[in-house]
């Protein structure tokens, strides 16, 4: 396929990649497609049993409401269309490629398992009709597979891993990525229907909603959802500021109170970023290397390469798209399923600080810094001994930058049940984290009023406090059981 008229008509379907720059399959169509249309699929029951939540939906619609204004303007016209589940996907987008009569259809992939079944069925739904897809690579710097070991095996381990990743991307990019440049505008196809009737009880729409089937609307200040502005403008934004500071992240990034971050995860998980661009503009700040030069930069880029090597995981073990553990026998931890106490971790009312300011940051904004990640997710699974799928789903329903593959190996990382996890008789001791990395006790003060006015001293692990839970557990009796637990399974 080259060339500008190797189809007249084209489709491209857009998912969690909203953006117009350096979006392969969007820049795949306008330049083999005289004409082009996108259109985006919702699928509120799949997203419901997949544990999105509000946050995500919502600022997923709003990043396309953004897009649809930028496609626009390149007589590029956007159809949303709502079905119930990825079961009716095939058929309908079959439906759509026929009544538009377009010639081909550009995707970019998706790795999780029911994304990846969903997909072949689609690409069967549209041979039927003598239609090809594409899928395009987009999501990560590189396909997921790519990277193996000497013997062809997927690498387990994240080190050799970082390594192999890093001399693949030598090999394949040089000196770093191109990324691809927005569509230029394309001739005005005035035969674009406004609107469509697809399978009887769907419409093809070219109105994009707040909200879908099931899914709260959540309010928008300033056109804001949670104090994320959505689009990819915004993104840009914020990866300009962070290019600012970037040389002091391996510094900064573990202070809650600080910005230290990018907090582009909102933004590169719905695809209002490309990570190519991100990654791109840390390479050239570093003269094009991944490791040694900037000590920020190098690390920041192994943040990058964490979230490949998790995408990475999933397709290579697709169990562990199944609600299962890396390593099977951790099945066999006595998980607890006491409600009660999982509903005051959920709700910041543990009576440890640091863990109820975290969970009140994650349930305010959407976002959670990642130190206190991984300190929640210990605590939750460690000390509380709760299944990690409980800890899973809930921040799959609350993060606005909810990402399956990020979600499930941060998660699996922290209960010692995934592979190159934390051994699991390295358990986060919650007060001593709060000591070091929120010294002053600023970020507790910011999300647990009741604690305002404690001294940097007291806060971290205070006495009775009026309105403030006692410690939910004895956090060395808890640490210490939680060891003998995952010992006994040897
Ligand atoms: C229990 C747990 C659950 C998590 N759930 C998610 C999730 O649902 N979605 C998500 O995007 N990240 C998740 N993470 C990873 C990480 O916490 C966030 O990516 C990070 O906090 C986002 O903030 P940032 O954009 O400022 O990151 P930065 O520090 O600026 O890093 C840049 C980017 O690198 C990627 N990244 C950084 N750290 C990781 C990591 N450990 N694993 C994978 N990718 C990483 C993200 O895309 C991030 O935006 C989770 C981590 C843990 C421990």
């Amino acid at each position: 396929m080259s060339g500008k008229t190797a189809f007249p008509r084209g489709l491209v379907w857009l998912r969690n990649d909203l953006r117009l720059h350096d979006n392969t399959a969007l820049y795949r169509a306008a330049t083999s497609c005289g004409a082009v249309a996108a259109i985006f699929i919702a699928c509120p029951d799949t997203w419901n049993s997949h544990g999105d939540g509000d946050p995500v939906v919502n600022f997923r619609l709003a990043c396309l409401g953004e897009l649809q204004q930028r496609l626009a303007e390149r007589n590029i016209p956007l159809y949303f269309l709502e079905v119930p589940d990825f079961d009716r996907v095939p058929a309908a987008l079959a439906q759509v490629a026929h009544k538009l009569q377009v010639d081909a259809v550009f995707a970019n992939a998706e790795y999780p398992l029911n994304e990846r079944r969903r997909d072949e069925a689609v690409r069967a739904s549209l041979k039927a009709i003598d239609v090809p897809i594409e899928y395009s690579t987009d999501r990560t710097l590189v396909p997921p597979g790519a990277v193996r070991t000497g013997s062809g095996d997927a690498y387990k381990v994240f080190t050799p891993f970082k390594r192999a990743f890093i001399s693949h991307c030598i090999g394949q990019f040089g000196a770093g990525f191109s990324p691809l440049p927005a569509p230029k505008k394309i001739s005005p196809d005035e035969d674009w229907p406004h609107w469509l009737a697809v399978d009887g009880d769907s419409n093809l729409v070219q109105t994009i909603p707040d909200t879908v089937d099931g899914y709260a609307a959540l309010p928008r200040g300033d056109g804001q959802i949670l104090g994320w502005a959505p689009g990819e403008k915004a993104a840009a934004q914020h990866l300009r500021a962070f290019a600012e500071h970037i040389d002091g992240y391996q510094d900064e990034r573990d202070f809650p109170a600080i910005e230290g971050t990018s907090r582009l995860s909102p933004y590169l998980n719905c695809g209002a970023i490309s990570i190519r661009r991100c990654a791109q503009l840390a390479l050239e700040a570093n003269d094009g290397r991944w490791s040694g030069g900037s000590d920020g930069i190098s690390c920041w880029l192994g943040e990058l390469i964490w979230r490949e090597f998790y995408t990475h995981l999933i397709v290579a073990f697709p169990h562990l798209c199944k609600h299962k553990p890396f390593k099977p026998e951790t099945d066999r931890v006595p998980w607890s399923y006491d409600k009660k106490v999982f509903q005051r971790w959920c709700d910041g009312q543990t009576g440890v600080p640091i863990v109820d300011a975290a969970m009140r940051q994650l349930n305010e904004t959407g976002w959670m810094h990642n130190r206190l990640r991984m300190v929640v997710a210990s605590f939750l699974t460690k000390n509380l001994l709760i299944d990690w799928r409980w800890g899973e789903r809930y921040f799959m329903e609350r993060l606005i930058d909810a990402d399956f593959a990020a979600n499930n190996g941060g998660w699996q990382w922290a209960a010692s049940t995934g592979t190159d996890a934390v051994p699991y008789f390295r358990v986060f001791n919650p007060y001593s984290q709060s000591k070091k990395f929120d010294a002053g006790g600023e970020f507790i003060r910011r999300f647990v009023p009741e604690l305002r006015n404690l001294s940097a001293r007291e806060i971290h692990c205070p006495d009775a406090v009026a309105d403030y839970p006692l410690p939910i557990c004895d956090v060395s009796q808890s640490r210490k059981h939680a060891i003998e637990v995952f010992a006994d399974l040897k």
